[in-house]
């Protein structure tokens, strides 16, 4: 193997796919707290702690405590190089959230077993079912009263439409919550409360019939040996093939904020998940072992203070060896980047890089000339697929109080539609613009944007749009009469494509039927 080669092997790049309140940052902190890349647990995230990360970089995101040098998180475990996507949530919700998914090569879908499936969930599954990517489930809080574990595997199974393989099974619940048996390894990791606790202090017994099973917990062991033949018999056995396929799940139960069920899902992501995978590049697929460096952008964080205007676009990348100094080619502009000031993101601050190989996320600073789904390599012409735009669900329609900056605010909007901070619309008929967006903060994002580097006053109103579809039509004739007849719900985005802007859900599903040969799509890709 070539050293390019050994280093992709050991790397795994992941991010948390789960609904607010489940547990991703407690399980972030634990991951990372095993790993050792941090001493103490509790420092991820401002928000729930009350302190701040180091860099003091966006604004918004200080005030709401999300910090930028969390955004990435990388860390040594079992001799691999884990790096850690976040997947911003809660108010953060964004578009961001969707993109970071196509920049992962596996996922951990993280489920507050008191609740089951929700619904941000479904949505960032449905992302990652884009491109097949295998799934780790942890069902979360089984300290707690939780419903009944057959039941969440098959709501998973019913409802996200992915077959489950229990790799543990949770013994009792709540106050009598007192392990989880392996169903690969026959043994019982013993449960023992306590935020602090070491992960090698598991206690394990061997053997599902071990009478010293009786003894400890009389009345849970023969109800799970109950369910364990029911499990059996009613769920898949565990295929590497289809999981890596993306067609089946391997579940494990725990509780993160007791440190319990975290080491067994490290494992599987070491053991299981894939390496750095091959990627479709347009001319060609892009193999991770190849020499020369190549890599694209899926996400751009814009400095809210105006007096550092930069913004970092965070690559991904996808071959080859990223060196501190070498040169790399902004393929869009035709342009060499200096790679100097490029920086990597550790779990404890934003560091230089040195090195980065396929998997890894480098932040390249820039004055907003990259665009989400750059791609950038040694010269090679690649363009990067797979990065798409996603559908809006949420929209306003933007005003200005000051007539007089018409030109200035079509320019701010253009550009951070460019550059993915939001979406915009240009109504073939009516003078408005409409924004759309996947989270509520964007638009907070983007007025305070507007003010401080375009000095435009807006007015965001509530828009009557529900949804929003690109659309295409090989038939040209059919596509200009479609335009003809539904003028009044057409509009072009900022890269000047015809997009379809649903009143409501039903008007919708009566275009798509009465336009058979014309495609409404939920995404696009970048142009
Ligand atoms: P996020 O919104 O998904 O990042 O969720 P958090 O990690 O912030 O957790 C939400 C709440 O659930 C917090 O109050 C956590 O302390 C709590 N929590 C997380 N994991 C567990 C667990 O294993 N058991 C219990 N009982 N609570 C948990």
């Amino acid at each position: 193997m070539s050293p390019i080669a050994q280093e992709v092997a050991r790397r795994r790049t992941f991010g948390i796919i789960s609904h607010p309140d489940a547990g991703k940052t407690t399980l972030t902190e634990k991951l990372l707290y095993f790993s050792g890349a941090i001493q103490m647990a509790g420092t991820v995230k401002g928000k729930k702690t009350g302190k701040f990360a180091t860099s003091d970089w966006m604004e918004i995101e200080k005030q709401r405590g999300i910090s930028v040098a969390s955004s990435v998180m990388q860390f040594d475990y079992r001799e691999h190089v884990i790096n850690l996507l976040d997947t911003p949530g809660h108010q953060d919700f964004s578009e961001d959230t969707y993109r970071v998914l196509t920049a992962v090569d596996s996922a951990l879908m993280v489920i507050d077993a008191a609740k089951g499936v929700e619904e941000q969930t479904i949505k960032l599954l449905n992302v990652c079912r884009l491109r097949d990517t295998p799934i780790v489930t942890f069902m979360n809080k089984y300290d707690r009263e939780v419903r009944d574990s057959l039941e969440l595997l098959d709501e998973v199974e019913s409802v996200l439409k992915i077959q489950c393989a229990p790799i543990t099974w949770p013994i009792g619940m709540g106050k009598t919550f007192r392990g989880v048996y392996h169903l690969l390894n026959d043994e019982i990791l013993l449960f023992a409360p306590g935020e602090d606790r070491n992960i090698e202090d598991v206690e394990i017994i061997k053997g599902i019939d071990n009478p010293r099973l009786d003894e400890l917990f009389p009345l849970e062991i023969e109800n799970t040996r109950m369910e364990l033949e029911l499990v059996r018999g009613a769920s898949h056995p565990f295929s590497l093939e289809d999981f890596l396929a993306g067609k089946q799940t391997p579940v494990f139960f725990g509780s993160a904020i007791n440190n319990f069920g975290v080491r067994e899902i490290l494992n599987a992501l070491i053991d299981w998940a894939p390496a750095p995978q091959h990627r479709d590049a347009t001319v060609r697929d892009v193999q991770p072992d190849e020499e020369k460096f190549s890599g694209f952008v899926f996400k751009i964080q814009a400095n809210m203070d105006p007096k550092h205007r930069d913004r970092i676009a965070f690559l991904r990348v996808c071959s080859g060896k990223f060196e501190r100094g070498m040169k790399m080619k902004h393929l869009r502009l035709d342009r060499d980047v200096a790679a100097n000031s490029v920086v990597t993101f550790m779990a404890s601050s934003r560091e230089q890089v040195e090195e980065a190989y396929a998997g890894d996320i480098i932040g390249v600073p820039n004055h907003g000339n990259i665009q989400i789904g750059d791609s950038f390599s040694e010269g090679e012409k690649l363009a990067f697929t797979g990065i798409p735009y996603f559908a809006p669900e949420l929209f306003r329609t933007v005003r200005i109080r000051n007539p007089l900056k018409i030109k200035q605010l079509q320019k701010g909007l253009q550009q951070l539609g460019e550059e993915g901070a939001v979406q915009v619309f240009k109504p073939l008929s009516g003078a408005d613009l409409i924004i759309g967006a996947v989270g509520v903060l964007q638009f907070e994002v983007v007025k305070s944007r507007l003010e401080n580097e375009y000095g435009v006053d807006a007015i965001f109103e509530n828009a009557s749009v529900h949804s929003t579809r690109w659309v295409s039509c090989e038939d040209a004739r059919m596509l200009a009469d479609f335009e003809k007849s539904l003028v009044l719900n057409l509009a072009r985005d900022a890269a000047d494509n015809l997009a379809y802007l649903a009143p409501n859900r039903v008007n919708l599903e009566l275009a798509q039927e009465r336009w058979p040969k014309v495609t409404f799509h939920a995404t696009r890709e970048h142009s």
